[in-house]
């Protein structure tokens, strides 16, 4: 069975990764809205999904989720039930949604549901909280006609535990993008342990609408072979997600402990608020951490992407080899993030 890097090749997201230019993020200004900015590479697909609704004025939030569902519906793909498992050989999946009025939903740890953004929506939308964690999130989903999927591994993901489990090793670090490139990887660094598992892959997107309204959505299957019940930033307001519909919206990819310990989107919205450009304000979050524990850092591998109310964009990372999506009026493109090591 092909690996998501391969099944990329061969897949339609693959179009436009072959035909998107390339950058060095700096400043950017679109000066116009729409605009929709994601995690990865593989964000070139999920903006093209939120584009057909933010082009034909609808609101981020719809944009922001139907992009998220989009990622999910693939199927051997580090994020929804076709992501890795965690140490047990089970899919956990942590998603989160924001709108413009800090309205925000989530859930974590959720099993053998395929849209867990929507479910994280529904929690918003007809719940008074904000997270639902494990049976509890599950139970909702189905109350609220969500199928219950199947236990089964993917293709790609039950080979990649079965390798994992030949050594059972506990690596609890998101390692570093910059390794030599393997063949099939795409056309950027690859995010793999050094044996070629690839070990997160997390989506994040971010977008302002016509209205000028901001939203952001994120999901994942989190940390491959995670210890059963770890939850990761993704889900966490103000940690892998948050939006100020008068400052901007910020979202993360990377070791989720970290930006847990940051408060990592929060931090970066609140610096663009003292004024500070999105690219500023991502390098400025991930300056927080290194500071924290260099020698740590230097194992460890957090992006940061995010939009201020302007529409202009930038992204941050600790090492090199985190990209963005970039899909406004005037681009479709990807955008090699800078980095601090
Ligand atoms: N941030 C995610 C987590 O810690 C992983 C990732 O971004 O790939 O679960």
């Amino acid at each position: 069975m092909l690996n998501r890097r391969k099944f990329l090749q061969f897949s339609a997201l693959a179009a436009p990764l072959l035909t998107a230019k390339r950058s060095l993020a700096s400043s950017f200004d679109t000066g116009n809205k729409p605009l929709v900015v994601s995690t990865w590479d593989s964000g070139m697909a999920v903006n093209a999904e939120a584009w057909k609704i933010l082009s034909n004025k609808g609101s981020a939030l719809d944009a922001v989720e139907a992009g998220a569902v989009h990622i999910e519906n693939e199927i051997n793909c580090c994020v929804g039930l076709g992501g890795y498992p965690d140490r047990d050989g089970i899919v956990t999946l942590d998603s989160c949604i924001m709108d413009h009025q800090s309205n925000c939903g989530a859930v974590a740890g959720i099993e053998r549901i395929k849209h867990p953004v929507s479910v994280a929506r529904k929690v918003m939308e007809k719940t008074p909280h904000v997270i639902l964690v494990g049976a509890g999130a599950q139970q909702f989903a189905v109350e609220n006609g969500f199928p219950l999927e199947s236990k089964e591994l993917s293709d790609s993901g039950k080979k990649a535990y079965e390798e994992w489990l030949k050594k059972s090793e506990y690596k609890p670090v998101i390692n570093i993008e910059n390794l030599p490139a393997k063949e099939g990887n795409g056309p950027f660094a690859p995010h793999f342990f050094d044996d070629g598992t690839p070990n997160h892959d997390t989506m994040g997107l971010v977008a302002m609408d016509m209205n000028g309204n901001l939203s952001g959505a994120v999901t994942t299957s989190g940390m491959a072979f995670k210890v059963h019940g770890r939850v990761g930033d993704s889900p966490i307001i103000g940690a892998g997600l948050f939006v100020d519909n008068e400052v901007g919206a910020a979202t993360s990819s990377g070791l989720g402990e970290e930006v847990i310990r940051i408060c990592g989107t929060h931090l970066v919205v609140e610096f663009m608020r003292q004024g500070y450009s999105p690219e500023q304000a991502c390098k400025k979050a991930c300056e927080r951490i290194v500071k924290r524990d260099p020698a740590k850092a230097k194992t460890l591998q957090v992006g940061f992407l995010a939009i201020n109310k302007k529409g202009q964009y930038g992204c941050y990372a600790i090492q090199k080899g985190f990209v963005i999506s970039v899909k406004s009026d005037k681009e479709n493109q990807l955008h090699q993030s800078k980095y601090l090591i």
